[in-house]
């Protein structure tokens, strides 16, 4: 029998390349999804594939998956305007959701791995930012609704697994981009790449000054594949430690499409982080992790997918 999975947030950027993964290392996979900001597009290649199931389904109201061997819990709005948009319900999947997923977890004697944040961090006051960093966030800001449900959902994981037993990791995502991230969802890669594809001036927050660390999507779903499997239960960042001003990553578009857009300047979002890096010194030692793909090299991979959104 291959191991069975259980995928929240499939539908999504990462839920969906996490499937593709899973599936490749012979899982056998049930992904639900509310498709809320997730879309059938991204698992439309699975159609055919005897070992995928998909459920529409909202992991806030309690459900059974049958028996699973691992649960990967990806289900939340993951972009600012997305997670503003939605922010009950990015509060709510982040604990009622997050808890039955646990339970399921709990249930089946599965490994559970939770899908956190380098929004954890908030606007750090150190830099790089190791996993025992304790972060600086607005508990009642814009983003709170997001950056306090994440890490609401790492307390919970925690207790379920000092309090029931279940063999919890989490997994602290940093900025990362691909195929399939959403060309309209507001997030800095989809939205110069669109921008610089159509001709459009590519839109600065700010001064662009602040900066970001970009990791390609394989290589942060390798990272969450090795940790999934690993005796860890602390929190692990996985992210790509090179670190860009936007003004930086605008550039790196405009070489990479190879367009000439002009850049235009708006107003910076309420507590956008001005700087963010992963101090991946426990992935590396702990995983034998590291990113492999640059920056210039994962848009070179992703521009055929946002072409094709045009
Ligand atoms: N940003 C930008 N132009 C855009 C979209 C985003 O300058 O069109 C900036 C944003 O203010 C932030 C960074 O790019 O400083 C990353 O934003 P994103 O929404 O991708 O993710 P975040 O890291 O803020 O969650």
């Amino acid at each position: 029998m291959p191991s069975r999975a259980l995928v929240t947030g499939a539908a999504g950027f990462l839920g969906s390349h996490l499937t593709d993964r899973l599936l490749a290392e012979g899982f056998a996979v049930l992904g639900v999804d509310n498709l809320s900001t997730g879309s059938p597009a991204n698992l439309a290649h699975l159609a055919n594939e005897p070992r995928f199931a998909f459920q529409e389904r909202d992991i806030c109201q309690p459900f059974d998956p049958g028996p699973v061997d691992f649960v990967f819990n990806f289900a939340s709005p993951a972009s600012p305007p997305e997670y503003l948009r939605l922010a009950l319900e990015t509060l709510h999947v982040g604990s009622q959701g997050t808890e039955n997923a646990l339970a399921i977890a709990h249930k089946y004697g599965a490994s559970f791995l939770h899908a956190s944040t380098s929004e954890c961090y908030g606007d750090p006051l150190v830099h790089p930012q190791p996993e025992s960093y304790w972060g600086n966030v607005n508990p009642v800001g814009p983003r709170s609704v997001y950056d306090e449900a994440k890490r609401f959902a790492e307390s919970l994981t925690m207790a379920w697994h000092r309090y029931r037993g279940v063999n919890t990791h989490l997994v602290r995502i940093f900025n990362t981009y691909g195929p399939r991230l959403h060309p309209s969802d507001g997030r800095v890669i989809s939205n110069f790449v669109m921008q610089a594809l159509r001709g459009e001036p590519l839109t600065i927050y700010g001064d662009g000054s602040q900066t970001r660390s970009f990791c390609f999507v394989t290589d942060l779903i390798d990272g969450i594949f090795r940790l999934a499997h690993s005796e860890e239960h602390l929190p692990v960042n996985i992210g790509n430690p090179t670190e860009f001003t936007i003004l930086e990553c605008a550039q790196a578009v405009l070489e990479v499409t190879g367009s000439s857009s002009a850049l235009t300047h708006a107003s910076l979002p309420q507590d956008d982080p001005t700087r963010r890096q992963p101090d991946i010194t426990c992935a590396r030692t702990l995983l034998g992790w590291e990113p492999k793909i640059s920056l210039r090299q994962g848009l070179a991979l992703s521009l055929d997918f946002f072409r094709s959104q045009l």
